[in-house]
């Protein structure tokens, strides 16, 4: 049996590492070159921003009020889908302040969406988000461009920051 030896299954222990605590220099480095990372800072801080510059209006989708829901039910909701729409998935016009009922259940009532879109930004810019149909590759840079820029309109209004992305 000697064809045997050397065969041994090797024990699969890859080190374990542990990621530094937060909030010390180290995970803020590692953090900010972590694409996905960033991506979500991105995310939070933008889609922060539209319901605060959207505060007070109606659901985007259905019209109905939104002052009497929790945070949890108003939403950042994309007029075109963002994930298969990658190039205005950061676009000011193509998101905005939406009830989770429109967004989650009617999949963003895109069709009423689009009439009240209409009416608030104009049918020219409605149809150029339609057009925008290329795939759009983030790149970390740009990422954080996104990020620093709405951050610093959160600071600047005094809007409280997402927690976990600050
Ligand atoms: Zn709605």
């Amino acid at each position: 049996m000697s064809y045997l030896k050397g065969l041994e299954i090797k024990k699969r222990t890859a080190p374990y590492r542990e990621k530094p605590k937060r909030n010390t220099k180290e995970r803020r480095e590692l953090n900010e070159n972590d694409k996905k990372f960033v991506a979500k800072q991105a995310k939070a801080f933008f889609h922060r921003w539209v319901k605060w510059r959207d505060r007070g209006l109606p659901c985007c989708a259905c019209g109905e009020s939104m002052s009497h829901l929790p945070e949890h039910m108003r939403q950042a909701s994309h007029y075109r889908p963002s994930k298969n729409n990658s190039a205005i998935r950061y676009h000011p016009d193509n998101v905005h302040l939406g009830c989770s009922y429109c967004n989650e259940h009617l999949a963003g009532n895109e069709s009423n969406y689009r009439i009240r879109l209409v009416q608030k930004i104009g049918l020219e810019r409605v149809e150029w988000l339609e057009s925008q149909r290329q795939v759009k590759k983030w790149s970390i840079e740009e990422l954080r461009e996104i990020r620093d820029k709405y951050k610093a309109l959160l600071i600047e209004n005094g809007v409280p920051l997402p927690r976990n992305y600050n």
